[in-house]
């Protein structure tokens, strides 16, 4: 027969996969429902996933082979930097275990540096902002929470420079402050620690610094490499202390950046807002943005409409470090996604639609991967299946729910289906579309209208809404739990010799014997031998000693038992009974 060779670069839909295997796209659909995937002809399957259905599909005369395709990911490595880079402001954000004083900190040092009146003008949520000090900025970021870095992270991109890792001082390292210390390590960045409420009665600044070092961050003082500045945030202690050491810092990382260079940087958030259309948060890393200008950003390209300073005020150039608000997009860019500055309109309209085929044939990401099928294949059944939809304030904090929901660790049991996700307040549509089994509506910072909580409340729909992302992670875990199948665990307890067999029903009978060992009580259940061979199980309902019913038999006792049984047993003299119960606990994740 002779061989045919299919080449694959990177993906194929499911179309072009049929036709070069010359069967219909009906055929090949059917074997991918079979496998557990509902693909539509325009699904991309990757190189993996392709090759486990030509094999399910017994076809033995077809070769796949990968087809190198020099690929420019959208989120391409940092440039190297000329020798004629300038010194840019550090980019820091402020991490820590929840209620140890973050948002405190950022309020304060807002107020404190930023003309009366500014800051209080503020009301919508900002994604990062610039302060003063000494006449130099600092660009502070402000983030739904640490999963928004991680999510940066896996972009490929690094954004931060230094964090600050708020500790309180009356309640030491606790499990996020530590979560806050790996990130900032993997993320090659600075480490300043603020040891904050030190105005407390509980403040203990000797004993923090100690539960530091055991974690890892050896104190300056000490002899190690972390600086450490004991505050308040509250009360407005020693802060400048701390903007100090934020600038030192940054001045030993010698922070700089190219800006004769086409401008370059993160989105960092984007929303649409009524009127505006697309409203987008850049943070600038490299050349200098203006208004007029292309950019391109993943698969979608803007010409800056208009470009806001954080505090709204109109900018006509914006540095590196620099925070900007703009509009202009065509369709929202996503979170973490680099964007890059084109000369025209043509050029940033092809390089967008590069991008997009680009990020098609890399992952397949929106599509089938391998691990997708095998583990649709594992895990057929679909009640381990957990659904979401998600509804977050911005695009940010709903990519950073998505991919945290993604890292929680299901040991491959659970599958997690993400049915769609958007941007604003949980509507109707979400509604008809979590109406199915094991579909909860995740809400962060965005609320639901009366008439929506009583639609999903009458069709038995599950909505929850968070502002803290772990409580919305629990939650998660803990819906996922509920779909683990519960441990079961059995324990011996006796065994009885069948020593006469009364009544056998076809579900019911009445025997008696000789309990060998262990007990025999009614609620037990027992498994029916003959010679070794197992013939059914049944369960204990009634124990009885000389006619009348006891609690229990113990070893050495004879006595009769009434039995219930799922299906005839036909019990003989000589027959075992092994008694046994059987529990069933809800495991965990
Ligand atoms: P976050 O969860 O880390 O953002 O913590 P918050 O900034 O919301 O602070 C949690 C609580 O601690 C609030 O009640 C703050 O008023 C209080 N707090 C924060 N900083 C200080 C401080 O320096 N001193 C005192 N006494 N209380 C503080």
């Amino acid at each position: 027969m002779e061989q045919k060779t299919i080449q694959i670069a990177g993906s194929i839909t499911v179309d072009e996969l049929s036709k070069a295997l010359g069967l219909s796209v009906t055929d090949l659909i059917g074997t991918l429902f079979k496998n557990g995937i509902v693909a539509t002809i325009n699904q991309r399957l990757d190189y993996e996933t392709a090759s486990i259905i030509i094999d399910e599909l017994g076809l033995k005369d077809v070769k796949l082979e990968r087809k190198n395709t020099a690929t420019k990911t959208a989120n391409g490595p940092t440039r190297e930097l000329s020798d004629k880079a300038v010194t840019r402001p550090p980019v820091v954000a402020v991490m820590g275990h929840v209620d140890h004083g973050k948002t405190t900190l950022l309020d304060t040092l807002l107020n404190k540096k930023t003309v009366e009146g500014e800051a209080g003008g503020i009301t919508q949520h900002i994604s990062a902002y610039q302060l003063e000090h000494d006449g130099r900025l600092i660009t502070f970021l402000d983030t739904p929470g640490h999963e928004a870095f991680a999510a940066i992270r896996q972009h490929g991109a690094m954004l931060t420079d230094i964090v600050i890792i708020v500790v309180a001082a009356d309640d030491g390292v606790k499990p996020q402050t530590i979560e806050a210390i790996n990130f900032a390590k993997t993320a090659n960045a600075k480490i300043i620690v603020a040891i904050n409420k030190i105005d407390r009665e509980g403040a203990d600044i000797p004993r923090t610094m100690a539960d530091l070092a055991n974690n890892g961050l050896q104190p300056e003082e000490w002899g190690g490499d972390i600086v450490m500045v004991p505050i308040s945030a509250k009360q407005n202690q020693n802060l400048d202390k701390l903007l100090d050491m934020i600038l030192l810092t940054a001045d030993l990382e010698e922070l700089k950046a190219d800006i004769n260079i086409p401008a370059e940087g993160l989105v960092i958030e984007s929303h649409m807002e009524v009127g505006k259309g697309s409203v987008v948060n850049l943070l600038v890393t490299g050349g200098e943005l203006k208004t007029g200008e292309f950019i391109v950003a993943g698969s979608t390209y803007a010409k800056i409409r208009t470009m806001l300073d954080w505090k709204g005020k109109p900018k006509g150039k914006a540095t590196p470090s620099t925070p900007v608000t703009i509009t202009g997009f065509k369709e929202l860019p996503n979170f973490g996604d680099r964007f890059t500055e084109a000369k025209d309109e043509k050029t940033a309209r092809k390089m967008a639609l590069l991008n997009a085929q680009n990020a098609a044939n890399e992952s397949a990401s929106a599509n089938v991967t391998s691990s997708d099928l095998l583990r649709m294949m594992n895990v057929a059944d679909n009640s381990k299946v957990f659904n979401v939809i998600i509804k977050g304030d911005v695009l940010g904090s709903v990519t950073s729910v998505v991919d945290s929901l993604k890292m929680i660790d299901t040991h491959g049991e659970i599958t997690l289906n993400i049915v769609s996700t958007g941007v604003g307040d949980i509507n109707e549509n979400d509604v008809y579309m979590a109406a199915g089994d094991n579909t909860v509506i995740y809400g962060f910072n965005v609320s639901v209208p009366i008439n929506i909580s009583k639609m999903a409340a009458r069709d038995g729909v599950k909505i929850r809404t968070y502002k803290v992302i772990y409580e919305l992670l629990d939650d998660a875990k803990s819906e996922m739990e509920n779909l683990l199948d519960a441990e079961i665990i059995e324990e011996d307890k006796g065994e009885m010799k069948v020593l006469g067999v009364f009544r056998t029903e076809k579900t019911s009978i009445i025997a008696g014997g000789e309990v060998l060992k262990g007990d025999a009580k009614p609620g037990y259940l027992a498994k029916v031998i003959r010679d070794k061979k197992y013939l059914g199980e049944a369960e204990v309902t009634s124990v009885q000693k000389e006619k009348m019913d006891v609690k229990e038999l113990v070893a050495g006792e004879t006595g009769g038992l009434a039995l219930k049984t799922k299906a005839k047993i036909d019990l003989q003299v000589g027959d075992r009974l092994k008694f046994f119960t059987r529990e069933s606990k809800k495991r965990t994740l």
